[in-house]
């Protein structure tokens, strides 16, 4: 089986442990800080973060714009958490002049579920990953607010959407990159080989 060449946006966030965990779903995973190191990949990974700090730093190193176009382009992207805000066409409370790659036809809700001292931990049913739920690690996460046609919800936590797909697009509230359970990015890096 082929290694999907997968690169982790490496500006601020749990960037290491997105590696690592692609790396054990059987992908070559490498960071990302530059619009060369994009040109190379195959997939991106947004990682969880600071959705704010990450908008910042990739207008900041040119990377916004070429992330846009690849994506708009078909390259398939995977965000958690911040990423997830990253990947998604709108932002409910932006701070000012947060911008997002999108690509996502959803609005997102940031820090929906409380601050960081209301971190949780729950059981996820995800659409399209078998064997049981995965285990949700939600660090002042999102939630999905409003879901467009295009895009499809693949798991719910409290009457919310809070993972979400949309044609090579992946995105989840939750951080399963903390987890030690591949699955999601077992599914990612599938759906990088299916589009390579
Ligand atoms: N609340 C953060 C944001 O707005 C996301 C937190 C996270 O990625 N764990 O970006």
């Amino acid at each position: 089986m082929t290694h999907p060449v997968i690169g982790v946006l490496a500006l601020q966030g749990d960037v290491r442990e997105h590696l690592a965990a692609l790396e054990a779903a059987g992908a070559t995973a490498l960071p990302v800080r530059r619009p060369e190191e994009l040109g190379r990949v195959q997939g991106l990974v947004i990682p969880g973060g600071e959705s704010t700090t990450i908008s910042k730093l990739a207008a900041a190193f040119g990377l916004l714009e070429p992330m846009r176009e690849r994506v708009r382009s078909g390259m398939p992207a995977y965000g958690s958490c911040a990423g997830m805000i990253m990947l998604a066409d709108k932002i409910l409370d932006p701070r000012s002049a947060q911008e997002t790659i999108g690509g996502i036809d959803m609005i997102v809700r940031r820090n929906a579920f409380g601050r960081q001292n209301e971190s949780f931990e729950a059981a996820v049913e995800l659409d399209g990953v078998a064997g049981g739920p995965v285990p949700g690690v939600f660090i002042r996460a999102p939630w999905v607010e409003s879901i467009g046609a295009r895009a499809e919800s693949l798991a719910e936590y409290d009457g919310h959407s809070v993972a979400v797909r949309q044609g090579r697009l992946l995105a989840t509230a939750f951080h399963p990159e903390l987890t030690g359970d591949h699955r999601v990015h077992r599914l990612f890096a599938e759906m990088v080989r299916d589009a390579t």
